[in-house]
């Protein structure tokens, strides 16, 4: 069944990946009223990456999110290598200087749930599931030359 419901924000993302989430996230973290369309009911899609780089785990520290993050489900990888006939050192990961000095892997579906769930705690934030963009809407729109 098809439902229809007028919505009116600030800004809509059309996506819930990691990218309009985090947006999302990010934007109603500063106040601003967001709403999130993710076309599938949940974020369980096979698909997805499951490897959080070091940059975004720093980046979760400096929002304070880093200890609840880490309690999720996940492994860690110091050091990569490869075996070529012998094993090759490819990244260590241990020398960098962020505070957590490793990969964590964790299934993108665990991370998603994690951002919505940080989300829900600003009240200009909403996901709505189930629900695709399907066109966009221009008003009154200026041109480059006009905005000069
Ligand atoms: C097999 C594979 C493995 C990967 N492994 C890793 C990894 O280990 N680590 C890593 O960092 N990156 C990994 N990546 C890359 C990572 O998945 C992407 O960089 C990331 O998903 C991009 O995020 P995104 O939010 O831009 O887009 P997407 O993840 O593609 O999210 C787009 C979202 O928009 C939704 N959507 C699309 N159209 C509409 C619409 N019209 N209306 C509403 N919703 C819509 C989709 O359902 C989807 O949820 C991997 C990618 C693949 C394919």
């Amino acid at each position: 069944m098809t439902q229809s419901e007028e919505v009116t924000t600030t800004v809509c993302i059309v996506g819930g990946g990691p990218a309009g989430m985090m947006l999302g996230v990010l934007l109603a973290r500063s106040g601003i009223e967001v709403v999130v369309l993710e076309k599938y009911a949940d974020f369980f899609r096979d698909f997805r990456g499951d490897t959080i780089h070091t940059s975004t785990l720093q980046m979760m520290d400096e929002l304070g999110w880093l200890e609840a993050f880490l309690a999720l489900r996940h492994d860690e990888l110091q050091v990569a290598t490869a075996m070529f006939g012998q094993t090759i050192p490819l990244a260590d990961f241990t020398r960098l200087p962020t505070r957590c000095k490793f990969l964590a892997y964790t299934p993108q579906w665990d991370f998603l749930n994690f951002l919505a769930e940080r989300g829900k705690r600003y009240p200009t934030f909403r996901v709505l599931m189930e629900t695709s963009g399907t066109d966009l809407i221009e008003i009154g729109r200026a041109s480059c030359r006009e905005r000069v």
